[in-house]
């Protein structure tokens, strides 16, 4: 999921500080449930026959997309806001540092207690990055191989 800086009170003044080139930029991060690159998997995943729910309000961070039959979930995550370590879109800004590493990798650490949550509760979990959306030819076979995976024997 996209989170946006507005969910939280703090956030909205937050926006103001920071320079406007930075704030277009994020202002593009910023969207309603919706956003481009979680268009883009779903506009594929559907076009390839799969079927889906949508942001399941009742699991823990809510999944983009839901599988109930597979019992498998997708994320699709803007790669600025949950921190996609190494990617040249999760670099922070030059000024507030400080208060964007400690914001993000709240968000970042909250993502990996969904996840957590989300195999305790038997379901499989695969993280799209806003990123990898840009080279479908690369992703798609990458999330397919993860829908068509049989889970393992149990033992
Ligand atoms: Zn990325």
């Amino acid at each position: 999921m996209l989170a946006s800086p507005m969910a939280d009170k703090q956030g909205a003044g937050l926006v103001d500080t920071i320079s406007r080139e930075y704030r277009s930029e994020i202002m593009s991060r910023v969207g309603a449930k919706d956003t481009k690159p979680e268009m883009v998997v779903r506009r594929m995943l559907h076009a390839a026959g799969y079927r889906y729910r949508l942001h399941a309000k009742d699991l823990p961070g809510k999944p983009d997309l839901v599988f109930p039959a597979r019992r498998k979930v997708v994320f699709i995550n803007g790669c600025f806001w949950h921190r996609h370590r190494g990617c040249a879109h999760a670099r922070l800004p030059k000024s507030r540092t400080e208060f964007w590493t400690e914001k993000l990798e709240r968000n970042r650490e909250r993502d990996e207690r969904n996840v957590e949550a989300l195999r305790e509760l038997g379901w499989e979990v695969l993280t799209v990055w806003e990123c990898e959306v840009r080279d479908p030819a690369t992703l798609m076979p990458r999330v397919v191989a993860f829908l068509e995976q049989q889970p393992a024997p149990p033992h």
